[in-house]
C-alpha cells in the first residue's frame, strides 16, 4: 500500500474523532518537512511520552532535532530528506525524555502538501521503549548464552582452568557491563580464597589471598548457597566490601558459587562501579557460567583423580614405585646442581607370606596399613615413603648429611617394628629387610633401585631383621649376576658344567653311605664360579630348569655306574638338590622319573635335596609333588635345617626321611653352648618324628665326636673330604673301609673358605 494511499483519519480538525484519537497511544502530528520544520499539530500524548505539552513542542522548532539521540540523529535526518530512500514507511528511532530519559519511538508518516504548498507530515510517533528493550534483552540473553556454549566448548577441548576462568570473567563483564570481574579459588581449608582470574582489578589484587568467612561477599555467597546481588554497597548490611572492590569504587555486584559435585570450589563475582538493579536473566547468565567453570573443576578432579590413582597405592594411599622413581630423578637432578646426598631405602617386611596365609588377606592389609602410616609417622615431611608392591616399601630420604643419617634412619625403621602390630585383639611381630643405597656421582634413579634392591636381598640372606648398605662388594655382585645370565644361557650348550661329589659318612662306622651331587661351573674366563653365585641366576633367569635336569641325569648315571662297579658292597645313595623354582615347575617329577629311567638307578638310592625356602614361599601343590615323587620311590632330604622359617607342622605333614641340620649349627659344635643346645634339640625332634639327621659341614675331629654324641646318623663336611671328581669318590670306594687315607683333604688340608 502506497502511503498517498493509506487512509489514516489523520485530521486533527474533525471535532468527533477527538476523544477516540486521545485513546491511542501514541502522538499524532502534523509538522513541515525539514529538521528545522514547524510543527502544527502534536496531540496530547506528547505530554506522557515525551514530557513536554503540545503547546511547548510547538513552539520550539527545533525541539524535535535536539531531542533526537545522537547515536540516531544521522539516521534520521537523511531519512527526513530523503524518505522511502530504503523503501521504509516507518523509521524507529530515540528521542531523549525531557527528563533525560531515552525512549523509542517509531515514526509512521507520510508527505502531504500542505495548504502553503509545503510538504507536511502527517504522522504517528508511537512508543516502543518496551519492545526495543525486550529485543535488546533477546539479543542480550542469546549473546550470554552463545558464551556460555563458548565457556563449555573451552572445557571440553581441555583448557587450562585459569585460562577459563579469564574466560568467563571476560564474558561476565561484558555481556552484564560490569567494570569488575573475578574468580576465586577456594583454597583446602576452605578457609581463603585466591583470586583465580580477575579483570578491572589493580595487580597486586591478583596475588592476594582473601579470606573467605561470612563477612565477604563471596565467603556470604558460599553459605547462603545461592546467587548473592548487592544493589547498593551503601545499603548492604549483610556483609563487608572488600578492600579491593572499595578501592576499585564498586557500587553494586553479583556473586555466584562455582559448585561442584561435594562442595564449592569458589565463587564468580561480577561488579558495577554504577547502582545497578540485577535482573533475574543477568544472574541467570552468572550461574551459567559458573557452572561451567563449576564442571571443568571437577572435570580436572576427575583427571587429577586418576593421576592420584596411576601413582599412588590404594590401599597405604603411598605413592608407588612409579612416581617415587620420579622424586628420585628428581632429587638425583637436583643434587646435579648442588651437593649432597639422597638416600633409597628399600624396606622389606620379613615372612609376609606367613601371616597372609595364617590370618587372611584381609588382616594382611591391615597389617600392611598399619606399617606404612609407622614409617609415615618416622620420616620427615620431605622425604618420601612409597609402597612398591605386596609387602615392600621405599623410602627416600632427601638431603641428609650422608651415610650416618641413612643408617640412623633405617635404625628408627627397625624401632617401628619392635612395638607389636595388633590385630583382632592379638600382638603381631613383624620384621623388615632393609637395603640402604646412597647416591653417588653420576647415579641414575634406576642404579639406585637396583642397588638398594641388592642390598636388601643381602640383607634377607644374612639372616633377615636388618639392614644392608649397598657397597662396591654388592655392585661387584650385581654386576657379575647380570654378566653370568648371559654366559650361563650358553654354558649349557658349551658343556661347561661337571658335577662333583662330597661323600657322606655314617657316624657308626664312618663309612660313605652316600655322596651329595654338587655342581660346578668352570667358566672359560672366570674360571671356578661357585653355585652359590649361579644357582640364583639359573633361578631368575628359569635356566635352572633344564640344569637341573642335566644334573638329575649326570648323578643318577654316575650313581648307576657305581652300583654296577660294585655288585656286592653296600650302595652308595645319590643326593641331588632341588631348588624352589624346580618345585613350581610342572614337570620336575617327570624329569626325576626320566633321570631313573634312563639310568636304570634303584630310586631308593636316590636322594632330593630341598630347602626350606619351599615351604616359606608358598608352591602351589607342594605336598602332591613330594607325594607324586615319594611315589617314585626316592628319598626326601630338607637342607640346611634351621636358616630358615620351618614349623614344626612342616616337618610331620611332609614325606621327609631326613633333615640337614645346617654347617651355621655344627660350627659351634662343641664350643658354642647355644650351637650345641640347638642341634641337640633338632637331633631329638627329629628322631621322634623318625627322620634321619645329617651334620653339615663338619670340619673338625671335636664336630664329629659331637654330632656322634647327640646321636646324628650321618656327617659331611671337609673333615671327610671336599667335594671332589666322581673319580676321586671311585677311588674312595675302591678303598673301602681304608677310604679316608685316599682323601685329599681329610683328616688335614681344610680350607674354610672351601
Ligand atoms: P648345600 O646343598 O647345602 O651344599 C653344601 C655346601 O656346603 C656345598 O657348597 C659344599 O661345598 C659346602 N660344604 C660341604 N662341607 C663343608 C665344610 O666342611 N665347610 C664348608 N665351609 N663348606 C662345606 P657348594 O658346592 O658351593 O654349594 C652351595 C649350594 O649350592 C648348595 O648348598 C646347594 O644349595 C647349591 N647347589 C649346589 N649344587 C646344586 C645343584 O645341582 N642344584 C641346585 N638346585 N643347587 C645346587
Ligand atoms: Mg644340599
Ligand atoms: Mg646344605
Amino acid at each position: 500500500m502506497s502511503r498517498e494511499e493509506s487512509a489514516l483519519p489523520l485530521s486533527p480538525d474533525e471535532p468527533d474523532h477527538e476523544e477516540l484519537l486521545a485513546q491511542i497511544p501514541a502522538i499524532l502530528y502534523t509538522a513541515d518537512r525539514g529538521a528545522g520544520g514547524r510543527w502544527h499539530y502534536v496531540s496530547p500524548q506528547i505530554e506522557t511520552i515525551l514530557g513536554y505539552s503540545p503547546q511547548e513542542w510547538c513552539a520550539d522548532p527545533t525541539l524535535w532535532a535536539q531531542r533526537l539521540h545522537p547515536d540516531d540523529a544521522a539516521r534520521v535526518l537523511a531519512y527526513e530528506d530523503d524518505p522511502g530512500r530504503d523503501g521504509e514507511d516507518a523509521i524507529e528511532y530515540r528521542l531523549r525524555h525531557r527528563d533525560g530519559r531515552i525512549v523509542w519511538v517509531r515514526d509512521d508518516a507520510i508527505l502531504r502538501p500542505g495548504a502553503d504548498g509545503v510538504p507536511r507530515w502527517q504522522g504517528l510517533l508511537s512508543q516502543i521503549t518496551d519492545r526495543k528493550l525486550a529485543e535488546a534483552e533477546l539479543e542480550l540473553r542469546a549473546a550470554q548464552q552463545a558464551a556460555v556454549a563458548r565457556l563449555g566448548e573451552h572445557a571440553l577441548e581441555g583448557m587450562s582452568i585459569t585460562d577459563l576462568c579469564h574466560e568467563a570473567v571476560a564474558a561476565g563483564t561484558r555481556l552484564l557491563d560490569v567494570e569488575i570481574g573475578a574468580v576465586l579459588e577456594l583454597l583446602p581449608g576452605r578457609e581463603q580464597f585466591r583470586l583465580l582470574a580477575a579483570r578491572g582489578l589493580p595487580e597486586p589484587a591478583t596475588s592476594r589471598a582473601v579470606p573467605a568467612g561470612r563477612l565477604s561477599q563471596a565467603g556470604y555467597t558460599l553459605l547462603a548457597r545461592q546467587p548473592v546481588i548487592v544493589t547498593d554497597w551503601d545499603t548492604e548490611d549483610r556483609f563487608q566490601r572488600s578492600a579491593v572492590l572499595t578501592s576499585q569504587h564498586a557500587r553494586s555486584g553479583i556473586t555466584v558459587a562455582v559448585e561442584g559435585r561435594t562442595g564449592p570450589y569458589g565463587v564468580l563475582g561480577l561488579h558495577s562501579a554504577t547502582g545497578r538493579r540485577f535482573k533475574p536473566s543477568d544472574v541467570d547468565f552468572a550461574v551459567a557460567l559458573a557452572n561451567v567453570l563449576g564442571d571443568a573443576f571437577e572435570h580436572k578432579l576427575t583427571a587429577e583423580d586418576i593421576r592420584h590413582r596411576a601413582l599412588h597405592d590404594p590401599l597405604t594411599g603411598l605413592p608407588n614405585r612409579i612416581l617415587f622413581v620420579d622424586r628420585l630423578a628428581q632429587a638425583i637432578a637436583r643434587l646435579r646442581r648442588r651437593s649432597g646426598t639422597s638416600a633409597v631405602l628399600l624396606v622389606d617386611l620379613d615372612r609376609f607370606k606367613l601371616i597372609n596365609e595364617s590370618l587372611g588377606h584381609d588382616a594382611g592389609d591391615e597389617l600392611l596399613a598399619a606399617a606404612a602410616l609407622r614409617l609415615k609417622h618416622i620420616v620427615r615431611s620431605s622425604d618420601t615413603v612409597a609402597r612398591f608392591g605386596a609387602d615392600t616399601f621405599g623410602i627416600l630420604l632427601e638431603e641428609i648429611s650422608g651415610e650416618h643419617d641413612a643408617i640412623e634412619m633405617a635404625q628408627r625403621i627397625a624401632g617401628v617394628f619392635t612395638r607389636p602390630f595388633v590385630l583382632g585383639g592379638d600382638e603381631h611381630f613383624l620384621t623388615a629387610s632393609l637395603g640402604i643405597a646412597l647416591t653417588g656421582t653420576g647415579e641414575r634413579a634406576d642404579d639406585l633401585m637396583r642397588d638398594a634392591e641388592a642390598a636388601m636381598h643381602r640383607a634377607k640372606d644374612r639372616g633377615r631383621a636388618r639392614y644392608e648398605l649397598f657397597d662396591e662388594r654388592i655392585r661387584g655382585r650385581a654386576i657379575f649376576r647380570l654378566r653370568v645370565d648371559n654366559d650361563l644361557r650358553r654354558a649349557l650348550e658349551r658343556d661347561e658344567f661337571m658335577l662333583h661329589y662330597q661323600p657322606l659318612v655314617s657316624l657308626g662306622d664312618l663309612s660313605i653311605v652316600g655322596v651329595e651331587a654338587l655342581l660346578r661351573w668352570e667358566h672359560p674366563q672366570r674360571g671356578q664360579i661357585s653355585p652359590a653365585e649361579f644357582i640364583p641366576v639359573a633361578e631368575e633367569n628359569g635356566l635352572i630348569n633344564p640344569l637341573g635336569r642335566w644334573v638329575l641325569d649326570h648323578a643318577c648315571r654316575q650313581a648307576a655306574d657305581w652300583s654296577r662297579m660294585r655288585p656286592d658292597a653296600p650302595p652308595v645313595s645319590m643326593s641331588v638338590n632341588l631348588s624352589v623354582v624346580q618345585f613350581r615347575h610342572p614337570g620336575l617329577v617327570e624329569a626325576v622319573a626320566g633321570a631313573l629311567r634312563e639310568s636304570a638307578l634303584d630310586p631308593e638310592l636316590l636322594t632330593l635335596e630341598l630347602t626350606e625356602s619351599v615351604m616359606e614361599r608358598d608352591v602351589e601343590g607342594l605336598g602332591e609333588a613330594l607325594e607324586a615323587l615319594k611315589a617314585l620311590g626316592v628319598r626326601l632330604v630338607l637342607d640346611d635345617f634351621g636358616t630358615g622359617y620351618s614349623s614344626l607342622s612342616y616337618l610331620t605333614r611332609l614325606p621327609l626321611d631326613a633333615l640337614k641340620v645346617d654347617r651355621s649349627f655344627v660350627d659351634g659344635l662343641g664350643s658354642e653352648p647355644r650351637d650345641t643346645a640347638v642341634t641337640e634339640a633338632i637331633v631329638a625332634m627329629s628322631r621322634a618324628l623318625s627322620l634321619k639327621v645329617v651334620g653339615e659341614g663338619t670340619e673338625t675331629e671335636l664336630q664329629v665326636t659331637e654330632l656322634a654324641r647327640l646321636g646324628c646318623d650321618l656327617a659331611q663336611g671337609f673333615h671327610f673330604s671336599r667335594p671332589v671328581p666322581a673319580q676321586e669318590i671311585t677311588r674312595m670306594l675302591q678303598a673301602g673301609p681304608a677310604w679316608l687315607n685316599a682323601s685329599p683333604d681329610a683328616p688335614a688340608g681344610i680350607d674354610p673358605q672351601r
